[in-house]
């Protein structure tokens, strides 16, 4: 066991967009994977032909393909261990359902879902188990010949799991140590339907993960309480000297007050709850981490530390970072609150470090949708200069930058910047720059501020604030020698002008 290669995998099941916790899942699997050398499985659990959401998949796929999460193999990446869809592989679970039958460690039920509601109704806390299974309609109460009869009919049955009562099933959990349960309160689980010949969640799970050779099972603490019963399918097999190690993650918590976090609390809150924006069947449209203008890094980061952390006070970790330092048996216990705000802050620290190039792109789009164009190095030019003003996302940058693109039209005289900064003196100053500057052959920023020093020196005069009113309108913008060299000499003439003008 100790030798095996680690094979993790993530499995979800195509119900809808993946929720941010199953993303925090991968991410786990993945850096596990990765630090130990192995290799992760895609694997999809479509079992549930109610529950099938068309989209669903390819919606996954992309999420991971946006974060930098790379699967070894699998759905959509191939693969020797395949088909890697469970719907593909009904004849592979019917064998194994058909020898824990012969076995005798399952049976065949007949009940039918009228039958069970009354027999719930007739007595409380009505569990199908060793203790009632003698009195329902099943292969261990029928003559054999009587179910053989039924089936051949073609009547809807299911398989269950024959569970022996009394016995204490221990999960070895990698996070949470030996987890024991009693066998006595679990049911006869279901592991077949004849209805759709294709079997259920438990069944197939542990099918697969045997035959994929998966050495590692890292997923949410939401599945712990299926633990104890794969542990008895493993065993059920024969199956127990391979059995993969579980780790069950810590939940995801509200970020305010207790329990589990939710989609409402996204909406509430403002905040998305799934990686890319999911456009639903009956139309409505839910915020993805993507589209609100998350950088793919900064989701990874914020995610990596929710239920672990390094144990310094590191918190950038880039993916190799990561990959080096995690430590599943270090994740925590307890639940870990879903600081979006965090989230945030992360963002802020990734667009401050990343490169300009693929932050001017998302604010190209931004510019587009405000019905600009301009040339991609001119856009790259402002997020250089004002990517440091404290911006979460890119799109806060439009209304801190439109006067790089738009020169003022108007000027408000009661405006408090324009009060303050645009006095008596200031038509006459700033001709005198106007011609300062028409002078000047170079019109780089470093050329107009030793031109530009030399006169505040001689004159005392300080330029800075009305020149400001001119060529921005507001209190807001780079340094004003950056800003003039952006809009080049002829169009800093000609606001200046302008707003002489409209300013008289
Ligand atoms: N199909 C399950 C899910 O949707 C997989 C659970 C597991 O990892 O065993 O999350």
């Amino acid at each position: 066991m100790e030798n095996r290669t680690v094979r993790v995998r993530f499995a979800p099941s195509p119900t809808g967009p993946l929720h941010i916790g199953g993303v925090r899942t991968a991410l786990y699997n993945y850096l596990f994977a990765r630090q130990h050398g192995g290799k992760m499985v895609f694997r999809i659990e479509d079992t549930d032909s109610q529950r099938f959401v068309p989209g669903a998949e390819e919606y996954i796929i992309e999420s991971f393909k946006w974060l930098g999460i790379e699967f070894d193999e699998g759905v959509s990446y191939g693969g020797d261990k395949g088909p890697y869809r469970q719907s593909e592989r009904r004849e592979i679970y019917k064998k194994y359902v058909d020898q824990l039958l012969a076995e005798d460690k399952a049976y065949i039920a007949f009940d039918t879902p009228e039958e069970l509601d009354a027999k719930r109704a007739e007595k409380e806390n009505f569990q199908y188990d060793a203790t009632t299974r003698g009195e329902m309609r099943n292969s261990l109460t029928m003559p054999a010949d009587e179910v053989q009869a039924l089936i051949a009919a073609g009547t809807q049955y299911v398989v269950r799991f024959k569970i022996q009562p009394g016995e204490d099933i221990h999960v070895d959990d990698m996070i949470r140590g030996d987890v024991k349960i009693n066998s006595t309160i679990l049911d006869d689980k279901v592991l077949y339907k004849s209805a759709d010949q294709l079997p259920t969640y438990h069944l197939a799970n542990i099918v697969d993960d045997h035959l994929m050779e998966i050495t590692h099972v890292i997923r949410g603490e939401e599945w712990l309480p299926s633990a104890p019963l794969h542990v008895l399918l493993y065993r059920a097999f024969g199956w127990q000297d391979t059995m993969p190690r579980f780790a069950h993650l810590p939940l995801l918590l509200k970020p305010d007050g207790k329990g589990k976090l939710s989609k409402r609390d996204g909406d509430r809150l403002g905040f998305p709850v799934f990686p890319l924006e999911w456009h639903a069947a009956d139309g409505t449209i839910s915020s993805g981490y993507r589209e609100s203008g998350y950088l793919p890094e900064a989701v990874v980061n914020f995610l990596a530390l929710l239920g672990w952390n390094p144990g310094t006070d590191q918190e950038i970790l880039s993916m190799q970072e990561l990959i080096e330092q995690f430590d599943l048996a270090k994740c925590s216990k307890a639940g870990a609150k879903f600081d979006y705000v965090k989230g945030q802050w992360f963002n802020r620290e990734y667009i401050q470090s990343a490169d300009n190039a693929v932050l001017a792109q998302d604010f190209d789009k931004i510019l587009r949708e405000n019905g600009i164009e301009a040339p991609i190095e001119k856009v790259e030019a402002v997020v250089a200069m004002m990517k440091m003003k404290k911006i979460n996302f890119i799109k806060e940058l439009w209304p801190l930058c439109d006067f790089f693109f738009i020169a003022p039209q108007t000027f408000d005289k009661e405006d408090k910047f324009i009060r303050k900064n645009w006095k008596d003196n200031a038509p006459q100053e700033m001709q005198a720059l106007i011609e300062l500057l028409e002078g000047l052959e170079d019109f780089s920023a470093d050329a107009q501020r030793k031109a530009i020093d030399a006169w505040v020196e001689a004159t005392g005069v300080k330029p800075w604030n009305a020149w400001r009113v001119m060529l921005v309108g507001a209190g807001k913008g780079p340094d004003m020698h950056d800003l003039a060299e952006f809009l080049g000499k002829e169009e800093t003439l000609r606001r200046m002008r302008f707003a002489l003008e409209a300013l008289a």
